[in-house]
């Protein structure tokens, strides 16, 4: 069993300008057999130090980490039976590929014939076959990466931890790669452990996503349940492309009231938002349930807004449009289909069967 498990752990580090600063807070949580859960949040947030402490390559301060059913608090980092993905691939550049990835094993002692073979199937594997006695510098970034991924599979490992192993890849390498690994998951049927701060690559790569945010766990869940369902405005900011949309106003009977429009509130809306009766919160509504009136064909009876547009992006199938609700920049995300222009006034409509509440800022 490859589960991973933490109990209570913080990690404090003594830092010169700021004293005592708490990089992980508290984090508690399961990381199943076989799952693939990424770590996602801003540049700062405690994800390598997280991961950093499943390796062993930190101590945490306080609290329990488990990998299977062992407490590996002490453990040192080839104790763990771990193996860890850089960012930068981190490869000799003196030895060839097949040197590369023998080297673990050789510095475990494993006999020459099972290196081979593990080599040669890593190597098959990630279609590395043909590049076995090239030297890093002779292969490109995305071959490197397979190399790096490569290395840490012959170890067999019972984790697979991975930092930010695409961020030096460029877009469309990054795409393919993630592909990859999302196969090169199933074949191997591991548990593996990736961080990133990039929520498109989380959201596509996660069997669960765990949303930090300094320091802190803000929630653990399917990608599904993430964009549905975010506990709170942090992780409702930080998933979707672009991310939710915030209205200040106020929840008075069946509307939400802002300071330029009235929302009419489906009923079975108003059952889920009770506590709010009355009271002020932070209506959420996601870009792509704003839509052009033009794109439907049932005339809605409430929640059209005629703001003018701002600003028009385009990004091919799909475009973005700006405009001010009050004080807030609201972005909303149509089908090619309804263009729109800049500087007119646009009837559209918000669909507030999806919207979120939250308290308010
Ligand atoms: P992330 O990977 O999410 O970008 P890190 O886990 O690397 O974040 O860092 C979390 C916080 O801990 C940051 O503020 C970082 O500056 C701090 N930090 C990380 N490592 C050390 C260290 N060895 N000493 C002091 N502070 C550190
Ligand atoms: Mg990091």
């Amino acid at each position: 069993m490859s589960e991973v498990r933490f109990v209570q752990v913080s990690k404090e580090f003594e830092d010169n300008n700021k004293g005592k600063f708490m990089a992980v807070k508290n984090a508690d949580f399961t990381i199943r057999d076989k799952e693939f859960m990424v770590f996602v949040g801003p540049s700062g947030c405690g994800k390598t130090t997280s991961l950093r402490m499943i390796a062993g390559l930190e101590r945490q301060t306080s609290g329990d980490i488990y990998i299977g059913d062992r407490i590996v608090n002490k453990a040192h980092p080839k104790d763990r039976d771990i193996a860890m993905v850089f960012q930068d691939y981190a490869l000799y550049p003196h030895m060839t590929i097949r040197e590369n990835m023998s080297f673990g094993l050789k510095n475990l002692k494993r006999p020459k014939s099972e290196i081979d073979e593990k080599v040669t199937e890593a190597a098959r594997i990630l279609s590395l076959e043909t590049l076995l006695d090239r030297k890093p510098r002779e292969l490109s970034g995305g071959q490197r990466q397979r190399v790096a991924v490569g290395r840490a599979i012959v170890r067999n490992p019972k984790v697979f931890l991975f930092d930010e192993p695409l961020s030096n890849l460029d877009a469309k390498l990054r795409v393919q790669m993630r592909i990859e690994l999302s196969e090169l998951h199933k074949r191997l049927g591991a548990t593996i452990v990736y961080v990133t701060h990039d929520q498109v690559e989380a959201m596509t790569l996660g069997t669960r996503i765990v949303v930090m945010n300094q320091g802190e766990i803000q929630q653990i869940d399917t990608p599904e349940e993430l964009y549905k369902n975010p506990k709170n405005m942090f992780v409702a900011g930080f998933i979707g492309s672009p991310p939710m949309n915030f209205v200040k106003g106020r929840l008075e009977g069946n509307t939400i009231q802002t300071a330029e429009h009235v929302f009419f509130v489906p009923e079975h809306m108003l059952s889920t938002y009770k506590a709010y009766q009355g009271k002020e919160v932070t209506l959420g509504i996601r870009p792509e349930d704003i839509l052009n009136l033009e794109q439907l064909t049932v005339q809605p009876a409430h929640n059209i807004i005629e703001p003018v547009i701002k600003v028009v992006e385009h990004l091919g199938s799909e475009f973005l449009v700006y405009f001010s609700i009050g004080e807030e920049t609201i972005v909303a995300k149509f089908n090619a289909d309804y263009p729109v222009k800049a500087f007119t006034k646009q009837q559209l409509y918000v669909n507030m069967d999806k919207m979120t509440l939250f308290d308010p800022e």
